[in-house]
């Protein structure tokens, strides 16, 4: 079910995670808002004094020392608010706004560690995910964080001025707070409009984006280069690209013609105050003097007010953004047991369990049966798309069942610390990545307790058939993006293999690492990795039969479920669709 936030939830989070990041300058920038924000009601009152006491010397009172002392006063007022201006750069920009955007950046990155991986096959979930990012990236939080600020000042100097305004007519305060309302009306309801077209926009940013990646990611710029398909990705992106923009520049416009439209009430407000001041002045209600002081009170009041009122619009727009934010981080995380595992004595037991993507309607996987013992070596074999990785993914709880159930020594998977499961597992998937990093990290990375176990590196790296490091080229860069030692392919599916083998694991998993290989080469990689893995059990994926004849198990699957369970030979005799796969493949294994 869907959390519903109120404002004040909303509001209370902010203030308390602000507290958090920056306990002192949180407060030391409320209180130097506040004060810098009553300098305009101060400075105003002032110069009405001044005003004032110029038109009395005018008028043959002796009150030259007034005049030198509200002068000073204003001067030094003047002087304080820009230095007060300038601190308060320096102790809000850096010390709430950079701080709370890291600090919240942090929050986000380790939500999305912790979100259970089926997540991440969810696009309502990825949208959630980029209005979070862009929220913080905005720094909405700590906006709303100083409106509080804001709204105190705005609301002292709106009252302050306004005070002045009327004890110079009463009539001209409703007139300059009513010239300026339509301000709140259009800042909520363009508000509003831009976060929709935002929201919707996520999506087609994440495209765009992804576009931009093809073009210049070092990885598939290399494809897009040969297959000429530079421009295509160039026009989709610029598509994109305009599409957004135009969207924004529709929104723009309206935003334009409304504020157009309220800064034409605005200033008719202000001519109609100067008439207005000009008839009171004819009637004698107030003096020529105070005229001037009059209309600069009429537009401190309609400044105030517009401040305080687009502040306040905005704020529910605001508020939206930080709901996206806290939907975000509330979302369920990886829902773990609390019983430990210290690698697995007996077996993995699999029972009717079926599996369904999000926004999918067709089951990946169905009806699936099988044990896997201690020690064995298991080959998952079948057409692409038949539901190998799915499998091994439920097995290993990345992703939770629709129905059925998967048990460690007869422990339920939801009852398993699922740290401590992922301490025993080493899994390399044939996406695995090439760390630019060094030999050492890229081995040890598995297990950074042995990062600095030469011996143990070394002695990895030879069983998985990779001599050309010596204990002085540990630390040798690999990759070219910083100016490294480049590996082949084949090298680098050895060096994630030793990576897998590295680490203490009970269980390994291997899904498709050496596809790219030709299929003898495979095979003989997998072969040795086999033997090196003596003590471990072994689930290897595969699309290709080369290695079936050497594991202890063979699984078939077929369509999203288990076609056939036996050995090499088991299956050869009985199960058609082996019998199909190994023959439109032996040529490779002559
Ligand atoms: P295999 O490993 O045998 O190639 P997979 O387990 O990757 O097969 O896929 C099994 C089925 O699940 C396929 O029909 C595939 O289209 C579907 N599938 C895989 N990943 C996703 C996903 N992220 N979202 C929706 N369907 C998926």
């Amino acid at each position: 079910m869907k959390r519903t936030y109120s404002v004040f939830s909303i509001i209370v989070r902010i203030y308390l995670q602000t507290f958090k990041i920056v306990p002192i300058s949180g407060i030391l920038s409320l209180i130097h808002y506040v004060v810098q924000g009553l300098f305009p009601a101060v400075l105003l009152f002032i110069a009405s004094k001044l005003y004032d006491a110029v038109y009395r010397f005018l008028n043959g009172e002796y009150v030259l020392q007034d005049i030198y002392h509200f002068a000073f006063f204003l001067l030094g007022g003047y002087i304080v608010k820009n230095i007060l201006y300038f601190t308060s750069s320096i102790t809000v920009n850096a010390g709430i706004y950079e701080r709370c955007v890291s600090y919240n950046r942090m929050q986000i990155g380790a939500k999305t560690a912790r979100l259970p991986l089926i997540f991440y096959e969810n696009t309502a979930i990825l949208n959630c995910k980029d209005r979070a990012t862009e929220c913080v990236n905005s720094e909405m939080l700590s906006q709303i964080y100083m409106s509080s600020a804001l709204f105190i000042t705005g609301g002292i100097n709106i009252i302050a001025v306004s005070l002045i305004l009327a004890s110079y007519s009463l009539y001209l305060v409703p007139f300059s707070l009513l010239s300026v309302f339509p301000y709140f009306i259009a800042h909520r309801i363009r508000g509003k409009d831009f976060y929709k077209i935002k929201y919707i926009q996520v999506e087609k940013m994440r495209y765009r984006d992804y576009m931009w990646h093809l073009l210049t990611d070092r990885r598939s710029i290399k494809e897009t280069r040969l297959m000429c398909s530079h421009e295509y990705f160039k026009s989709k992106w610029a598509y994109y690209r305009d599409t957004v923009y135009e969207e924004l520049w529709k929104k723009t416009k309206k935003d334009l013609q409304s504020f157009f439209l309220c800064d034409i009430l605005r200033i008719a407000g202000y001519a109609a105050s100067i008439v207005l001041s000009l008839i009171l002045v004819l009637q004698g209600v107030i003096s020529i003097g105070v005229f001037g002081a009059c209309i600069t009170a009429f537009v401190s009041v309609q400044e105030e007010t517009k401040k305080f009122l687009i502040e306040f619009a905005r704020l529910s727009e605001k508020l939206l953004y930080a709901k996206d934010f806290f939907e975000f981080l509330d979302l369920p995380e990886e829902n773990t047991g609390i019983k430990a595992v210290s690698g697995f004595s007996d077996s993995i037991e699999v029972k009717d369990l079926c599996f369904e993507y999000p926004n999918t309607e067709k089951p990946a996987v169905h009806n699936i049966n099988l044990t896997v013992k201690k020690g064995e070596k298991i080959v998952i074999v079948g057409e692409n798309g038949s539901g190998k990785t799915t499998l091994v993914k439920l097995m290993l709880g990345l992703y939770p069942a629709l129905s059925g159930n998967i048990t460690y020594d007869g422990q339920p998977i939801e009852d398993i610390d699922m740290q401590e499961l992922y301490h025993q597992v080493s899994l390399i998937q044939q996406n695995f990545t090439q760390y630019q990093l060094t030999v050492r990290e890229n081995v040890a990375i598995s297990d950074i307790a042995y990062m600095h176990d030469d011996n143990k590196i070394l002695h990895t790296l030879t069983l998985c058939g990779i001599n050309r490091f010596t204990q002085t080229e540990l630390d040798t860069q690999l990759g070219t993006q910083f100016d490294g030692t480049e590996l082949s392919g084949g090298q680098w599916q050895k060096i994630a293999i030793a990576r897998a083998i590295f680490k203490e694991s009970s269980i390994i998993i291997l899904d498709e690492p050496t596809a790219a290989l030709d299929p003898l080469m495979e095979t003989e990689i997998l072969k040795s990795f086999l033997d090196i893995a003596a003590e471990k059990t072994a689930i290897i994926i595969s699309h290709r039969i080369g290695l079936c004849k050497y594991a202890d198990k063979i699984i078939v699957m077929k369509n999203g479920s288990i076609d056939g369970i036996g050995t090499h030979t088991q299956l050869i005799e009985k199960n058609s669709e082996y019998f199909r796969l190994y023959h439109a493949q032996a040529k490779w294994y002559q």
